[in-house]
């Protein structure tokens, strides 16, 4: 039986993807293996979302040719997918020669059967890509744009899990509560963020790929269908967008005690400077506003974010603006990065990458400590 080593590198998502590499393979006739040296083929399911996650692909064909050449064996194929296809096809052999193929994740397709390790909690892709193009981010080029899938497919893998014996589905997309939403225009959507009436009655009923007319936003629908389903008891979701935040998702889990009450709720900056140069579509006050309409409805929600530290032309000010913001919500937990600038963004084409490495590192680790270290969770809302 021929052998495949899968090797996955950066978020979640890619770990999903790569349930589902596993599970195709799998019908194919392939065994894993979890020693590389021993594997026919060896796929890398690439990030990019720094340079540093490139590097690694890089460091493992390394290690990779030194084995081949110390002990004279023959290649095994290298099948490159994930967020480095953001390179064409040329790039990549350029960068990397070892490859012999591309394997784009959609022709792998959402409903192929995964094979998951954890049984007890089962992540479930329900749209993938993002049309948001906040300015450092590589996923609307690597992804490509935002697809949600089919409504009926998920509640049918849903299911089955739930026959499997999972109780806990975790929901994950770039952008998991715009659900359904990739018609409708970001810009718009960002646009009613900052009015007080944000809720899906201000999303026109044509623009919705499954509701109409629109009375809930599609992702509410697909919770309150997915927390019937006999066996499951709690539903987590991954990653959700301030600016697709409606009130309705939010009364929604106010009701439903199957919704798990972390919300990972990605900020970036607390400052309006850096956010309108990331291109957020939303200002500290009206985030501020979202966490404490989601507090007065969910009493018990606790907050994950993610931050960067050290955009281009981030001042001192800005950075304290960042804090003051992270004291403010008291986030459970928060994956602070150092800004990198990334090929084929807008930010790269536009700011220079001006935040010394020193004043990066600093940053990080005052907001590391205080995210992460001082639990700031156990502290109520500053409004
Ligand atoms: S919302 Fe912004 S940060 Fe998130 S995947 Fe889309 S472009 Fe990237």
């Amino acid at each position: 039986m021929p052998s495949v080593f899968i090797k996955t590198f950066g978020c979640q998502a890619n770990k999903s993807d790569s349930e589902r590499i596993l599970g195709d393979y799998s019908s194919r006739g392939y065994t894993e293996t979890e020693i590389w040296r021993e594997a026919d083929e060896i796929v890398l399911n690439t990030c990019s979302v720094r340079q540093s996650a490139e590097d690694r692909v890089r460091g493992f064909i390394l290690n990779l040719n030194k084995y081949l050449q110390e002990t004279g064996k023959n290649k095994p194929k290298v099948i490159l997918t994930g967020c480095m296809l953001h390179f064409n096809e040329k790039e990549i052999h350029e960068l990397l020669p070892e490859v012999d193929e591309i394997l784009p994740i959609a022709e792998v397709g959402f409903n192929q059967k995964s094979i998951r390790k954890d049984k007890d909690s089962a992540w479930v892709p329900i749209s993938t890509g993002c049309n948001s193009f906040c300015t450092y981010c590589i996923v609307p080029f690597s992804r490509g744009r935002e697809r949600s899938r089919p409504i009926d497919d998920i509640v049918k893998e849903v299911e089955s899990l739930a026959l499997d014996g999972y109780k806990n589905i975790n929901l994950l997309g770039q952008n998991v509560n715009s659900f359904g939403l990739e018609k409708s225009g970001i810009n718009l959507r960002k646009l009613y963020m900052d009015k007080d009436n944000f809720s899906a009655g201000t999303i026109p009923s044509n623009e919705s790929q499954y509701t109409k007319p629109t009375t809930k936003p599609p992702f509410v629908l697909l919770l309150q269908t997915i927390s019937k389903i006999p066996g499951i008891e709690k539903i987590t979701f991954f990653t959700s967008n301030p600016w697709d935040f409606w009130n309705e998702l939010i009364d929604e889990i106010a009701i439903n005690p199957k919704i798990d009450r972390f919300i990972h709720l990605p900020v970036q900056s607390g400052s309006n400077h850096i956010l309108k140069l990331m291109n957020r579509g939303y200002t500290r006050e009206s985030y501020l506003s979202l966490v404490k309409r989601i507090k007065e409805k969910v009493p018990d929600a606790v907050f994950g974010t993610d931050i960067i530290v050290g955009f281009p032309g981030e001042t001192d000010d800005d950075f304290l603006d960042t804090l003051d913001l992270v004291k403010k919500v008291g986030f459970k937990v928060a994956f602070v990065a150092r800004y990198s600038p990334r090929p084929g963004t807008a930010s790269f084409k536009l700011y220079p990458d001006d935040i010394t490495a020193k004043v990066k590192k600093e940053r990080w680790e005052i907001l590391d400590k205080i995210t992460n270290k001082d639990n700031l969770s156990n502290r109520p809302l500053i409004p």
